[in-house]
């Protein structure tokens, strides 16, 4: 039987030393000259082929959920939620298609944990609502829980409809922390929609902060959040800072003010890559 033929250490130094001058003499060959024309860039250079994006149905309407968002809410039931002080089923009230929050109850949050994602989420104001400032239609959309009360992450909801508070505390403001470029609220009564696109902060293994959370909103379809950076939690005392956290469930406020209570419907959300 034959043994396979060895190569000796001398002919691979060989071999490399016969390629490395056949390869120099390429090089060199396709050096331009001084004179040599730089080749002409052509389209194909900066082309992009792979990978191929995923393909996504839209929804039939303005604010109907795509085709590959989890649906958190669609009219039926609140199944996908539960109180946030004691993870038992969510007792908010539903009806009509839509549910109302129930102050006596507490917030709820979303059974799901999440990272990043992509949110929309439609909110209403009683018509008739009575109070004023943070005392009138006060809810809140808090895009990482990190507990049963107001911590984590809250962009406002409010009746901010001829209504003067606080500007980082109005409408669609990142609480105490950013106010919104514009105030695009409807009266009372209308359905207001919310499409908030959420980065998680991220966090070292030793729990220091390594990059802030970032947020975009639209409200009513205007842009109100340009990819704000967060300084930390939202906090109603005392300056915002950083817990490390991991995933979280999406929590809605229930709001100790004396006003009537707001009404939420259609809520789907689209995770997105770490
Ligand atoms: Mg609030």
């Amino acid at each position: 039987m034959n043994s396979p033929r060895r190569t000796s250490p001398l002919q691979i130094r060989r071999g490399l030393a016969i390629a490395a001058t056949l390869l120099g003499g390429q090089l060199l060959a396709a050096t331009p000259g001084p004179t040599a024309a730089t080749p002409t860039p052509r389209p194909e250079d900066t082309e992009q082929w792979q990978p191929v994006p995923p393909t996504v149905t839209p929804g039939s309407t303005e604010t109907a959920p795509p085709s590959d968002a989890i649906v958190l809410f669609d009219g039926t039931a609140l199944g996908d939620w539960v109180a946030a002080s004691d993870h038992t089923p969510a007792r908010w009230p539903v009806h009509d298609g839509v549910f109302t929050v129930d102050k006596s109850l507490g917030n709820i949050e979303t059974r799901r944990e999440f990272r990043n994602y992509q949110l929309h989420l439609e909110w209403r104001v009683p018509p008739g609502i009575d109070g004023s400032g943070q005392a009138r239609g006060n809810s809140g959309i808090f895009l990482a829980s990190t507990g049963p009360e107001d911590q984590g992450y809250e962009v406002q909801i409010l009746d901010s409809w001829q209504n003067s508070t606080y500007v980082n505390g109005q409408a669609a403001s990142v609480y105490k922390q950013s106010p919104p470029l514009a105030n695009a609220t409807t009266p009372p009564g209308t359905w207001q929609r919310y499409d908030i696109v959420w980065t998680a902060p991220v966090f070292s293994k030793e729990g220091t902060l390594a990059t802030p959370a970032h947020v975009t909103v639209f409200h009513n379809g205007v842009l109100v959040q340009d990819h704000f950076a967060l300084k930390g939690e939202t906090r109603y005392i005392g300056a915002p800072g950083y817990t490390a956290h991991g995933r979280a469930p999406i929590k809605l406020q229930s709001h100790h003010d004396p006003s009537a209570p707001i009404s939420f419907r259609n809520i789907w959300v689209r995770e997105l890559p770490d």
